[in-house]
């Protein structure tokens, strides 16, 4: 299960994240993945906002982890370095995570550690602010949950149809 999608702008990214986030519920968890300036935080942004939390959102990295209040709760984790990778495990973010909805930035370097069903977002960009952002969705419970979350991507869709 797979779709690609095409943002052409920040606001655009913000959007997909705030579809994305009308298909969540609590226990979810996304791995973000893409390079430096790939957008990573501004998706979580427009997934936070739709997820009802009010403050800014901005880029952990100085402090691993951040919690905001929403209507569901909102984790927010950047694994910049490798050698975070530690101090994540440590936090025991499946816990954390439980009754909220679980974003990890650079999410492919801890795959293995994310709740087995999960998706995965990863954004690249080609040089200009066209953003390709590729959502995969990992276990069974999205299964049932996937063709709602393709309709709510629609407006983004680049790859013409369901893979
Ligand atoms: P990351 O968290 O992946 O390092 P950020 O979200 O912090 O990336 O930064 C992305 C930067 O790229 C921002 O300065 C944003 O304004 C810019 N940008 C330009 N076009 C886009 C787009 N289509 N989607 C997301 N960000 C974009
Ligand atoms: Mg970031």
């Amino acid at each position: 299960m797979e779709l690609e999608l095409r943002a052409e702008t920040p606001d655009d990214t913000r959007a997909v994240g705030a579809a994305i986030a009308g298909c969540l519920r609590p226990g979810d968890a996304v791995a973000v993945t893409g390079e430096l300036g790939a957008g990573k935080t501004t998706f979580v942004q427009g997934a936070a906002r739709a997820l009802g939390v009010t403050e800014p959102v901005v880029s952990p990295t100085f402090t691993l982890v951040r919690e905001y209040p929403g209507r569901v709760p909102v984790v927010h984790v950047d694994v910049y370095r490798l050698d975070r990778l530690q101090e994540v495990l440590d936090l025991g973010i499946e816990e954390v995570a439980e009754e909220g909805v679980l974003f990890v930035e650079w999410g492919d370097v801890i795959e293995g550690l994310l709740p087995r069903d999960h998706l995965v977002v990863e954004l690249s960009s080609s040089g200009d602010d066209v953003r390709r952002v590729v959502v995969r969705a990992v276990g069974g419970s999205w299964a049932e949950r996937w063709e709602p979350l393709a309709r709510a991507l629609e407006p983004w869709r680049a790859d013409g149809g369901e893979r």
